[in-house]
């Protein structure tokens, strides 16, 4: 006797499940951020064909659901960064695209329904030297972006009153603020279905081949439908069924704090880079990051805590961002991004009918609108 549904073989279709899902016009795979948003934008384009978004596993296992809430487009510190590794025009590029990216999405579900809240955000730094390397540059930043972002965005402030061991002199980003995750996740899922999307969880695409018009999903479950246009929403998992994806995975860690009644701060917070995250959530604490701690042992597909990397945001908790406060750890986890070099997203037409929307990195949520704009506009009426 099997111990569980699990464990007993998977059936073969039914003639009826076969009738229902012989083909589709459009398959989005990952129901993710990306996957859906792009789902609603394809659905709005072409509201006579069929569009279904398939996921391997039920979505809470999506970056889409692990993440931090960060509705930010990268401090002044992480820009600077980005110019170092690629160029100043590249960096300026991605601050506009998740700018543009969260604009659109909080005019089409509105602030109520992604839980967001207009804190500001702030980058810490280690040293008052740390901190001046990146505010004598703000001049020049802020002249720069002021055409993208309406207004100077980076302000230097003092840092003191917030109680942190950190410099006293941090940069304030006005228009940054946190989202609760599951509402906006589950804005975007209840749009996507009104509009006559179709969401299927428990579908792992296995492979896909091409086949006159059409591409033919091979699925874990046994058997193949058949799609016109295929698009990947895939996250770092994209690379399994095409290795031409320039995506390599990378592990981000998180935990949540129990309730710090005398917390001496609201708003979201980077440190070392973006490497480094806190935020408030309520009285809670979260804190991410540290994956520059041990890059290769996060460059992988488990999406398990490690203790070196948990052991790291806790020592930050207690030596720097609330020294002397009692607390205990409510939650921990962990979860898959796609990465490379480049943070510059992947948007583009793999092959004719077959598309891919990838490589959100450490800022999906803000960067995902305007990703999904692009790749629905890519496919041909
Ligand atoms: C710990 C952590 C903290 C983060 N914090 C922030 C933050 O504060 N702010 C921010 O902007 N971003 C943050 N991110 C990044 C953000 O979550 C991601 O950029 C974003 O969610 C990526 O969305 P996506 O739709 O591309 O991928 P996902 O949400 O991962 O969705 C991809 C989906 O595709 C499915 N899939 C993959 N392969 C297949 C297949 N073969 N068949 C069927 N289904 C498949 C997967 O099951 C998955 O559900 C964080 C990420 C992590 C892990």
């Amino acid at each position: 006797m099997p111990k569980s549904l699990l464990d007993l073989p998977v059936p073969a279709p039914s003639f009826w499940v076969k009738r229902e899902w012989d083909r589709a016009d459009i398959v989005v795979i990952g129901a993710g951020l990306v996957g859906l948003l792009t789902s609603i934008r394809l659905k709005e384009k072409f509201p006579r064909r069929s569009v279904w978004v398939l996921d391997q596993k039920s979505h809470f296992f999506a970056a889409s659901w692990r993440n931090a809430g960060f509705a930010c487009y990268g401090s002044a510190g992480e820009l600077l960064d980005e110019a170092k590794r690629s160029s100043l025009d590249s960096a300026y590029r991605l601050y506009e695209r998740r700018f543009r990216g969260l604009h659109a999405l909080r005019q089409e579900f509105g602030d109520a329904a992604l839980g967001f809240e207009s804190s500001g955000g702030w980058e810490m730094f280690p040293t008052q030297e740390e901190a001046h390397k990146v505010v004598d540059q703000l001049e020049s930043l802020n002249q720069d972006l002021h055409a993208i972002a309406g207004q100077f965005p980076f302000q230097p402030k003092a840092a003191k009153s917030l109680g942190m061991n950190f410099a006293d002199t941090a940069i304030f980003a006005a228009q940054e603020g946190a989202i609760q995750t599951h509402l906006m996740m589950r804005s975007l899922r209840q749009k996507a279905l009104s509009m006559g999307v179709e969401l299927y969880e428990g579908v792992h695409v296995h492979a896909l081949e091409a086949e006159g018009i059409y591409w033919r999903l091979n699925l874990a479950l046994g058997w193949d439908i058949k799609a016109k246009s295929v698009f990947l929403c895939s996250n770092a998992y994209s690379s399994w069924l095409q290795d031409s994806l320039d995506v390599q995975a990378a592990r981000g860690q998180v935990l949540v704090t129990s309730p710090i009644p005398d917390l001496p701060f609201r708003g979201i917070f980077h440190a070392d880079e973006g490497y480094l995250y806190w935020r408030s959530l309520g009285t809670r604490l979260l804190i991410g990051g540290g994956r520059n701690q041990d890059f290769s042992g996060e460059h992988t597909f488990e999406s398990q805590t490690s203790a070196p990397i948990q052991a790291h945001l806790m020592r930050m908790l207690r030596e720097h961002i609330v020294p002397g406060k009692e607390f205990e750890i409510e939650s921990q986890w962990a979860g898959i991004m796609a990465m490379a070099e480049s943070r510059e997203p992947i948007v583009k037409t793999i092959a004719p009918g077959l598309l891919a929307g990838v490589r959100m990195g450490g800022m999906g949520v803000a960067l995902g609108a305007d990703v999904a704009v692009q790749l629905a506009g890519l496919l041909e009426p």
